[in-house]
């Protein structure tokens, strides 16, 4: 446990640790990501039921909540809970199983283990570990896909994390053979998802070149009828656009518009290749893009059009894609990664600019940019009273971080997941001390190595 501070104000509810009784977490400082990106040094948040109940300045939030027992982060800084908005969790077994290639020679390697070695239980014991890492490292929530999408959600419960998954509508997938069962599968996964506050129902078609147009078109419609998220691999590399062009007449972004997919609570994975006009449907169209810089990165995509996105006014949200290519689930370190390539890099490999994707706009698309991705921005992705208690404390009181001039640039430029100390979910202290509190951490890593004994793989 944290030290709880000297100057606590405790009363009979003091060391309660239920995520409903109210507590004050005081820390060096609150980022907020609000509307106008205020941070409070000497911060302070309440929270009690699961929600955010108040905050502001410390002595401020304390004095209003004289009987609340107080936790001090001391130099920590607080930050909404970051949003993952594409990965595929359960693929933490298939780490560095296929490293230096491109997509095509990596899904050669990848499909055929996949189709083998998958099955309900290792799906959910694979996500559980994935869980303990996304939650270490701060990741309170992410857009998963990936098969026995159930059991998964089942695998993060236990861990703690909300994860929104739906059923991977990919005719080839284990255990599925037709079309038609897929849909019934997509039926089975959204009614088993639970509803309320942080949640929605999930469709995972996977890609334009995986999926048929007609196919496509039954999915907008089903998300239509289920108010579903809809999660999709788009325009990842540029010999998927020609493919998919030559076989349907449009590349990825036409064959979605078309389908009727181009709608906000769609969500695009990867869009590294879109053409002006493209980027400008994206953008105005509500859909959103998940940008997955490491796994771009290291399968050679590409690098996505994001500055321009962004100023075109596209819903960005970060993502790591699955651990099998980035090859973790560390969304700050992607988030860093992100604010150094499109620094880098300019439009068509030209040349950089330093002003590009500044620190509190990266911040923003790892937190409310995912949010909004998913259309929960009414209860994810900052701080602000009425949210969800999703919290990350991230200590910058270390030599690798101080000092601090700008808690938000400490924390993208400096800090790295290892600072991540702890982490709420709704109110549920699950990670403590640098510690997931529900499942231990050797718990996760020794399932991990056994499963992977289990399969023959490493
Ligand atoms: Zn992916």
């Amino acid at each position: 446990m944290l030290p709880v501070g000297g100057d606590a104000v405790t009363d009979g509810s003091a060391g309660a640790t239920g995520h409903g009784a109210v507590e004050v977490l005081r820390a060096g400082w609150v980022l907020t990501v609000d509307a106008s990106d205020t941070v409070w040094s000497d911060g302070a948040v309440a929270l009690g039921g699961g929600r955010i109940l108040d905050l502001g300045p410390a002595a401020d939030v304390v004095a209003r909540h004289p009987t609340a027992p107080v936790r001090h982060l001391p130099g920590h800084v607080l930050v909404p809970g970051f949003v993952n908005a594409h990965t595929h969790l359960g693929m933490v077994v298939l780490r560095g199983l296929a490293d230096d290639r491109d997509l095509a020679d990596f899904l050669a390697a990848v499909v055929p283990v996949e189709s083998r070695i998958l099955s309900a239980d290792l799906v959910r014991t694979a996500t559980r570990a994935a869980a303990v890492e996304s939650l270490s490292a701060g990741v309170t929530t992410a857009l998963d896909m990936y098969y026995f999408a159930p059991d998964g959600r089942a695998g993060a419960d236990e861990a703690g994390m909300r994860v929104l998954g739906g059923a991977v509508l990919f005719e080839g997938g284990p255990g599925i053979d037709s079309w038609d069962e897929l849909l019934a599968w997509a039926d089975v996964v959204m009614a088993s998802t639970p509803a309320g506050p942080g949640r929605r129902a999930v469709l995972c078609p996977h890609s334009t070149y995986t999926v048929e147009p007609p196919q496509l078109a039954e999915v907008a419609a089903l998300a239509r009828d289920h108010d579903a998220v809809v999660h999709v691999h788009a325009a990842e590399t540029a010999s998927e656009n020609a493919d998919v062009l030559a076989r349907h007449g449009h590349r990825p972004v036409g064959v979605l518009d078309a389908a009727g997919l181009l709608r906000p609570g769609t969500v695009l994975a990867h869009a590294v290749h879109l053409d002006d006009d493209e980027l400008a449907l994206v953008a105005g169209s509500g859909a959103a893009v998940a940008h997955c810089p490491a796994s771009n990165m290291k399968l050679a995509s590409g690098v996505a059009r994001v500055p321009e996105l962004l100023a075109a006014g596209a819903v960005v949200g970060l993502g790591t894609d699955g651990a099998a290519s980035s090859n973790d689930l560390d969304l700050l370190g992607a988030a860093r990664l992100a604010a150094l390539l499109h620094k880098g890099v300019g439009p068509g490999g030209g040349p950089g600019d330093a002003t590009r994707l500044p620190a509190a706009q990266v911040v923003r698309m790892a937190t409310m940019g995912g949010a909004r991705a998913l259309g929960l921005d009414r209860d994810l992705g900052s701080i602000e009273v009425g949210k969800l208690a999703d919290l990350v404390a991230v200590d910058l009181d270390r030599p690798h971080v101080q000092p601090v001039h700008d808690p938000v640039s400490a924390l993208l430029y400096a800090a790295g997941r290892g600072d991540v100390t702890d982490v709420w979910v709704e109110g549920r202290h699950v990670v403590a001390s640098g510690r997931t509190s529900l499942v231990e951490p050797e718990r996760a890593s020794a399932d991990l190595r056994r499963l992977a004994e289990r399969t023959g793989i490493g």
